[in-house]
Order: C-alpha cells, then structure tokens, then sequence
C-alpha cells in the first residue's frame, strides 16, 4: 500500500501539473532537496534584512570526505561590493556559494552574514536575503507575470512594471500576444535566452534581497541584447553584495574583489590591477583566453563565438 500511496502521489502531481492553476510557484530555494542536517536549530532566530557582509572563516567542505571540495576558504566581502569566482570547473566556486544559502554546511570553520553564523538564523529568513539569477533561469508554464510574481508573491502591478522596465523587459512583453498574460511555454521555452535572462532579473529586482549571486552566461547573445542584459544586471546589482561566477572580462575588470579558485583552494584574491601584476593562475586563465570579452572591451565582434 507504500506504493500505492506513492503512486497516487505520483498521479496527484501530475495532475496538479496539467492543471497548472493549482501548481505553487516557488522560487529556487524551495526546490532544494531537503538535506539531512540542513534545518532550523532549535533556538534559530530570524534574520533581519541585512547590510551584506559576508564573512568565510577557514571554510572547508567536502561530498566526500576524502576528497575536500573547498579547503579553509577565507575571505570578507565587504556589503555593496562586487565579488568575482573565477578558477577552473571544478574549482568550488559554486560549492562555495552554496554554502551562504544552505544547500550543504561547512565542515570546518563558518559562513557568516553580517556577523552571524548562518547555521544560527532560519533558512526562510537567510534565503530571503539572497536573491538568485543563474544561466538557466526556472521557468513555469504559466504567464510572465505569474513567473515575474514568484519574486515578491504580493507584488502589485506598479512593482512589477517597474521592475520590468529596469530589468530591460518592457519592451519585448509589449511585443507578446498578450503582454504580461502571456503563457510561458514550458521549461521557458516560448522565450529566447536574453528574453529568460532578463525575466530573471526582474524577478531578482521585485524579491529585492540584499545578497545577490549570479551565474554569468558563458553563451554568446548578439550585441544589443548583450547590453540590455549588462544595463539590466548593473541595476540590479547596485547596493547589493554580489557573488558572481565570472565569465566576462568586464565583470573581472570591475568586480571590488577577485577570488581565484583552484582545487578547493582560494590560490589569490585581489582586483584585477593586481592579479595581472602577480602574474599567476588569474593571468594564465586571461591569457588563455578564459573570460569572454564583450563589447564594452571592444572586442565583441572578434571574440564572442558564433
Ligand atoms: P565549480 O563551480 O568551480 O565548477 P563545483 O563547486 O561545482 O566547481 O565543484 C567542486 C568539486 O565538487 C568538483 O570536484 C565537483 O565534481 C564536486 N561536486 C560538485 N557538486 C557536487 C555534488 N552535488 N556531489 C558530489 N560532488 C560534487
């Protein structure tokens, strides 16, 4: 009877998911698995809306215990500031990310955000001071505006159209058969890459959180959405402390702080003035060509692929 019930469930949202009125939205922390150990400590309290400091003291994790994922990691990002993840894939730069939000504990040392640990805060209120924009924004089959809403539940028309607009939206919801009421075909795939990118800023600007983490796109977009999509992320950004995984010699060129990532390990961490001076794996990866240059280097042309 476990499998019937299982089955039934299985069946019960599928239906929920044909009926997609009945389907909650929820943004990306909800869909975290719920890992062993990952919950509220008794005595959690919440966590206010924060300045944005953001402390790693000696971190280190691992999925496996005999192979360290990130190794004593510190550092201190200062609130408003831009902070860039570079190193190879692998390196832990989305692992060290991870770790602000709860998606696994450290194992050794602390994450600290305005100088509490975040084991001691509740998850609702930690994750509601992070906001989220990666490659591949989620999107449900349902309006814009309802996937625009997953940011702010309660926002009013006023709050969204401002955000579309600051998001560089507006004017290709204007274009849709049926502006913010337009269906969004499933996984998103009515819209293009530019068009779920912005979509996902929007939703960062409604849901306002002081903490931003970014997953830079490494595909190429044409010029003129390219810098919609940079004036968008410049407002979004301004005012919040932002960890972005970085792919875009412009986002190294003015982050506030480079964190080089190796293996686990944090290998150097400065601006970009003086990584190139110290000449190591930073300059390397520039060398080689690992940051994708774009039109404000004035290289678009000669170096976005396809
Ligand atoms: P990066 O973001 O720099 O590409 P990651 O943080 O994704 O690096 O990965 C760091 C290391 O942890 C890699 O060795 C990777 O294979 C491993 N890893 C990442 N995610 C998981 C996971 N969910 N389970 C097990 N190992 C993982």
């Amino acid at each position: 009877s476990m499998l019937l019930i299982g089955r039934l469930e299985q069946f019960a949202s599928f239906i929920s998911g044909l009926f997609f009125q009945t389907q909650s939205l929820r943004d990306f922390f909800s869909v975290l698995d719920h890992r062993p150990g990952i919950e509220d400590r008794p005595n959690a309290t919440a966590l206010l809306r924060v300045r944005g400091e953001v402390v790693f003291e000696q971190v280190s994790f691992g999925y496996d215990p005999v192979q360290p994922a990130l190794h004593e990691l510190s550092f201190r990002a200062a609130p408003g500031s831009t902070i860039a993840l570079v190193g190879p894939t692998g390196a832990g730069k989305s692992t060290a990310l991870s770790l602000l939000y709860r998606a696994y504990d450290a194992s050794a040392g602390r994450v600290m955000i305005d100088g509490h640990d975040v084991r001691d805060v509740t998850l609702e209120s930690l994750r509601q001071n992070i906001g989220v924009v990666f490659q591949d924004p989620g999107m449900f089959y349902r309006s814009i505006l309802d996937n625009l809403r997953v940011g702010k539940p309660d926002a009013d028309l006023a709050e969204i159209e401002a955000a579309v607009a600051a998001a560089e939206a507006a004017a290709f919801i204007a274009r849709k058969p049926e502006g913010l009421e337009t269906l969004v075909a499933e996984r998103g795939r009515s819209l293009s890459g530019g068009e779920r990118q912005r979509l996902a800023i929007a939703r960062a600007m409604l849901k306002d959180a002081p903490i931003l983490i970014l997953d830079e796109a490494t595909s190429a977009l044409d010029n003129a959405t390219e810098a919609r999509i940079q004036r968008a992320l410049d407002r979004l950004t301004e005012g919040r402390t932002t960890f972005v995984i970085a792919h875009r010699l412009s986002t190294v060129r003015h982050a506030d702080l480079i964190l080089v990532l190796d293996q686990g390990r944090l290998v150097e961490q400065g601006r970009f003035d003086e990584l190139i001076r110290q000449g190591g794996l930073f300059t390397r990866l520039a060398e080689q060509g690992k940051f994708v240059a774009d039109a404000e280097a004035g290289l678009a042309s000669s170096s976005l692929e396809g």
